[in-house]
């Protein structure tokens, strides 16, 4: 079908192959950055913090969403959240039933205003609660990229990590 033809049938769907190429570069600003590089190099959690309005962001803005005061001071917030709420897959992306089902969480890190959503590892769908303590586990630090696959999920609190 040419673009020049009548569409004279709006049940039978028109369709044009070929091909857009895309090309890009993704960055991860300058908040983003300082964000994965303290994953990467000290397994740590990065925050900004607005005064004004006593929030705080994880992952970090440079901007207040709700001021637009411009944000400069990191915190570092450390590794431990709580699950604000959760979910159980038991399928794979292609509708096959997964060997063991998998929990994808948001979890609100202590002390802030934001969180990170991520697998939950260690606990299984029968003891995960909506308020659960829980604490990051990265990868050992010479396999990280500074990517939120550092992380290989949230896991019951351990002594000794903050
Ligand atoms: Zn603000």
């Amino acid at each position: 079908m040419a673009i020049t033809e009548k569409i004279t049938n709006t049940m039978k769907p028109t369709f044009w192959e070929g091909h857009i190429p895309v090309n890009y570069v993704y960055t991860y600003g300058h908040a983003g950055e300082k964000f994965f590089r303290a994953i990467k190099d000290k397994g740590t959690f990065l925050a900004t913090y607005c005064s004004a309005c006593d929030i705080s962001y994880v992952p970090p803005k440079i901007y207040c969403d709700r001021c637009f005061t411009k944000l400069d001071r990191y915190i570092d917030v450390g590794t431990r959240g709580f699950i604000e709420t959760f979910t159980v897959s038991f399928m794979n992306m292609d509708g096959s039933r997964k060997e063991r089902p998998r929990i994808l969480a948001m979890i609100r890190i202590v002390g802030t205003d934001g969180g990170l959503i991520h697998y939950i590892e260690g606990i299984g769908p029968d003891e995960i609660a909506l308020g659960m303590p829980v604490q990051a586990v990265f990868k050992p630090k010479g396999k990280r990229t500074g990517a939120i696959d550092d992380i290989i999920g949230f896991g019951p609190v351990t002594r000794g990590r903050k």
